[in-house]
């Protein structure tokens, strides 16, 4: 049996949580939870944790084989980074019109509340086929179905990216809720699980309590409790199984 199969077989039969129990006594520090921190990362052109860059690195040399370029548009974010992008797009709704409420409803449609984002920790990668013109937005559903550019690498990932330890947390099953389908992103599953699992103790609301965070006023904790329920665990059974 190659080494392939092996994993294949092996993952099917004893399931992804074996990931997370070689894991779970590691220690996580907040700071690198909230993106805050100065985490060890592969290099600047592949920003993963080392063993995740490792693994990726993997992925990619396989996909190469088979005509796929795979290429990293976003990897690692830092807390800052998010709350550009947050505030950013909050400013611009706010100019159409939006009042706070619809504006946050907007935004998380595909953007994190900073220091809720899975960038944050170094395991979490968007990607798209570096050998096709790049044209426009990147991450658009349409370029990775249909007669899109990224089929052809959406399809390999979804049938060998587990067998690196990578896994889509935002699928297209109609019963999950929070962010849209992401066929792009892939999250590091032996890390992203015990990271996950040690960011559900965390306390959300007092850490969101950011004053230069734009509609900071407005999350409240009804917000804050739907929005650990759908979004931050409206992710791939796989991805949380502790
Ligand atoms: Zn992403």
């Amino acid at each position: 049996m190659n080494r392939k199969n092996f994993l294949k077989t092996s993952l099917s039969i004893i399931g992804v949580s074996i990931w997370s129990e070689s894991y779970q006594n590691k220690d996580y520090p907040t700071s690198i939870l909230l993106g805050k921190g100065n985490p060890k990362l592969y290099s600047t052109d592949l920003p993963l944790l080392k063993k995740a860059g490792f693994a990726f690195k993997e992925m990619q040399r396989a996909a190469f084989k088979e005509g796929i370029e795979i290429e990293i548009v976003s990897a690692y974010r830092s807390f800052d980074r998010q709350k550009r992008i947050w505030n950013r797009k909050y400013l611009a709704n706010q100019k159409m019109g939006l009042i706070p409420e619809e504006n946050i409803d907007k935004i998380i449609e595909y953007s994190t509340l900073p220091g809720t984002s899975r960038h944050h920790w170094g395991t979490d990668v968007d990607l798209i086929d570096g050998s096709k013109i790049k044209d426009g937005e990147l991450l658009l559903t349409e370029k990775f179905h249909g007669k899109g550019p990224y089929v052809k690498m959406r399809k390999w990932l979804e049938e060998n990216a587990v067998n690196y330890g990578f896994i889509r947390p935002y699928t297209d099953d109609i019963n999950r809720k929070g962010f849209y389908y992401e066929p792009w992103h892939y999250s590091y599953a032996p890390i992203a699980i015990p990271m996950l699992k040690r960011y559900l103790e965390l306390n959300l609301k007092s850490l969101l309590s950011t004053q230069d965070l734009e509609g900071s006023d407005h999350l409240s904790p009804t917000f804050l409790a739907r929005y650990r329920e759908e979004n931050i665990l409206g992710i791939a059974k796989g991805l949380k199984s502790f």
